[in-house]
């Protein structure tokens, strides 16, 4: 085996990153090293390249926290998994014995990392993780699919059944229809929404939210789209909104668009401030207000099963596909949103 590999290395901010060969990591006991096939690059990695707002643990640091594979090495106590095993990875390395680790929501562990973040991640020829953060990826889903699964696919399926807790027969707006929030709207649909409403202010965006199951959309740019949500449900308001672009205005927005006793959840990440309704309002609403944040192994799975059995169909989730050699060229697409892009992804061979 090689003892070098190629790794495309994060070294400053406003810095294209560096095809480095760097040694092939050595495993602990329980760690397996995955042969990469894909990784997907995601709005969290402009952040850390392009605007500084993520630092990175150290750097230079190899990113990428989308990723799938092929086992390639295993570890002396692990034994559940074997070389050739298809893998997807959830990027969260988590502690097991924190509050939120034992109950269920490992995603907010206390000492939480990111592989690709905080430990060095995919976009390489080689990853080393612990074989407690695989998920199995079966034949039928394709390595691209099988990478984008574990952020921009599972972030939103987390917002919307555990955070937002959507039940069979509810109305929900997404806002928002880019790499998270287009699948928002397909795992909405999936999970049984008699209505889904998405809003964005690209018109080519809203048509592909319509070809992936949205009922209605609007367009913010071309009328108030509280008043128009309001006159699509009768007055009321939908039961759930579920927010992916983290500005001010638009998480207004969602929380003004639900109904008394409705849930209005965060998920996009921004800097500024929010004004939230007066507490008369909030309390004689019972307004929800909720963060939500990355997902569980689990709810991956749940994810990959969804995928695996045809009831949540991915194949217009990628919209380039780049090389590891050129990895910058797909960062300045997503960056400059080139074509609107869903999710672009670096193939490894
Ligand atoms: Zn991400
Ligand atoms: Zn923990």
């Amino acid at each position: 085996m090689a003892e070098k590999m190629k790794a495309a290395r994060f070294y400053g901010v406003g810095e294209p990153l560096k095809i480095d060969k760097i040694p092939v990591p050595k495993l602990g006991p329980e760690d397996v090293l995955v042969e990469m096939k894909a990784c997907g690059i995601c709005g969290s990695d402009i952040h850390i390249v392009y605007e500084g707002v993520t630092p990175t643990a150290y750097t230079p640091i190899t990113l990428g926290h989308e990723p799938s594979g092929v086992i390639f090495g295993i570890g002396s106590e692990v034994r559940d998994w074997k070389i050739g095993d298809r893998v997807t990875i959830n990027p969260f390395l988590t502690c097991g014995k924190c509050i939120n680790c034992l109950s269920g929501n490992s995603q907010i562990c206390l000492s939480r990392r990111v592989v690709g973040i905080h430990t060095e991640g995919g976009l390489s020829e080689f990853l080393k993780v612990s074989a407690k953060n695989l998920i199995s990826l079966p034949e039928t889903i394709p390595f691209d699919q099988g990478g984008i699964i574990v952020d921009a696919v599972a972030t939103p399926f987390h917002a919307i059944t555990k955070r937002g807790f959507l039940r069979a027969g509810e109305r929900v707006a997404i806002f928002g229809c880019g790499g998270l929030g287009i699948h928002g709207v397909q795992i909405a649909k999936v999970c049984g929404a008699s209505q889904v409403i998405a809003v964005d202010a690209i018109d080519s965006v809203l048509e592909r939210a319509k070809e992936v199951g949205a009922d209605e959309v609007i367009n913010p740019r071309k009328g108030d789209p509280i008043e128009k949500i309001k006159t699509l449900t009768e007055g009321t308001g939908v039961d759930l909104a579920v927010e992916f672009v983290g500005l001010k205005e638009t998480i207004d927005q969602a929380v003004k668009c639900v109904r008394v006793g409705g849930r209005a959840v965060v998920v996009g990440l921004g800097p500024e401030g929010i004004v939230l309704p007066p507490p008369t309002q909030i309390v004689r609403s019972e307004l929800s207000f909720l963060g939500s944040y990355g997902s569980t192994t689990l709810e991956i799975q749940n994810v990959v099963d969804l995928v695996a059995n045809g009831k949540l169909d991915l194949s217009v989730s990628i919209t380039e596909r780049f090389p590891l050699d050129d990895v910058n060229q797909g960062l300045d697409h997503l960056y400059q949103k080139i074509g609107h892009p869903i999710r672009i992804v670096i193939e490894m061979g």
